[in-house]
């Protein structure tokens, strides 16, 4: 039986992870400190022999040191996340980011375990290229602006792990998420479709910034779960990076509208400048499509979840937890 040591695995990606894990008969422990993560997230996990969780930070050395020498592979999702984390709380989310996963390599390595690092597309920073190739250039702003803190430290996150694959010779394996979605994502660090989701439901204006002809592809978390697993349970992946996300492009105006109609709601559709929807000290990216065919030639994975599937999922989970 496979046990696997998942970071941040009580946040809505990690839980997804969790559950399928657990659901093939294998064995989880959780690190979490429950930061942006949720403990109802994992709840209806705790009732299985095969699931630990242990309420904790990852850069607590003595903790993982013991998790890491338990465990046979570690996923790596434990970050600060979202627009709203990132510019309302810069030091944490660096710190988080950088030293979190420093730890986990360490221990990785001490203990010679297989990673899989959760990266994001946020690492090819303002680089207006379509769609993004793995080797395509980061294209970083200013440091005085806020939110390039968040694609700097998930890059050194990355020039970390592959120092540590060519020069250490450890396993790892890296997924770039593009705009993952679905039940469990909370309203509350600024990612759009919990938002619109959740004010279609209040009846109250659904906020879509500047004109609303910026797109997103959005990725149902469960089809991420399944790329993550056969990343990192292919040894040709080792090494490597992958973008990961769905190719089916949707500008934010459309999607506000599809949001409207499949709840039902009366809200209105407002459009809110960018000043005024981040404070300044915020660069949007107008448009952000994942190239997959790598991920497509080395493990055959693609995305098989519709985004009106995804959508209903996601408004059915808020009609049930409207506090999320
Ligand atoms: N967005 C929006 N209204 C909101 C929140 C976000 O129109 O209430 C837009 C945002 O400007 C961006 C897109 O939705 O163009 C996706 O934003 P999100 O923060 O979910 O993801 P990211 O920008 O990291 O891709």
């Amino acid at each position: 039986m496979t046990h696997t040591l998942i970071t941040g695995g009580a946040g809505f990606i990690g839980s997804h992870l969790s559950e399928a894990l657990l659901a093939r008969g294998d064995q989880v422990t959780v690190i979490d400190d429950l930061s942006t993560g949720r403990f109802e997230n994992i709840e209806p996990l705790t009732a299985n022999k095969n699931f630990r969780f242990a309420l904790e930070t990852i850069t607590n050395e003595t903790v993982m040191d013991r998790l890491g020498s338990e465990c046979d592979r570690i996923l790596h999702l434990a970050a600060a996340v979202g627009v709203q984390l990132i510019v309302n709380d810069p030091v944490r989310t660096i710190e988080t980011n950088v030293m979190g996963c420093e730890a986990v390599l360490r221990v990785a390595r001490r203990y010679r375990r297989k990673v899989f690092l959760a990266s994001t597309s946020e690492v090819y920073g303002k680089n207006n290229k379509v769609p993004f190739c793995e080797e395509d250039d980061g294209v970083f702003g200013a440091t005085t602006v806020t939110r390039w803190a968040y694609a700097t430290s998930k890059a050194l996150d990355e020039f970390l792990a592959l120092a540590y694959h060519r020069s250490q010779h450890l396993p790892v394996v890296i997924g770039r998420f593009f705009n993952t979605v679905g039940p469990r994502q909370s309203a509350q660090y600024g990612m759009v479709i919990p938002r619109f989701v959740s004010q279609a439901l209040r009846g109250d204006p659904i906020t879509v910034y500047d004109d609303g002809t910026q797109s997103r592809c959005f990725c149902n978390v469960r089809d991420v779960v399944r790329a993550i697993l056969l990343l990192i349970e292919n040894p040709a992946a080792e090494g490597q990076v992958f973008n990961i996300g769905s190719v089916e492009e949707i500008s934010m105006r459309a999607l506000a509208e599809k949001v409207k109609s499949r709840t039902g709601s009366a809200s209105k559709i407002t459009l809110i400048p960018y000043e005024q929807a981040y404070n300044g000290g915020f660069e949007d990216m107008r448009q952000r499509i994942p190239d997959i065919q790598k991920i497509r030639r080395v493990t055959g994975w693609q995305p098989e979840i519709s985004l009106e599937k995804t959508l209903d999922e996601i408004i059915e989970f808020f009609r049930r937890q409207p506090k999320a």
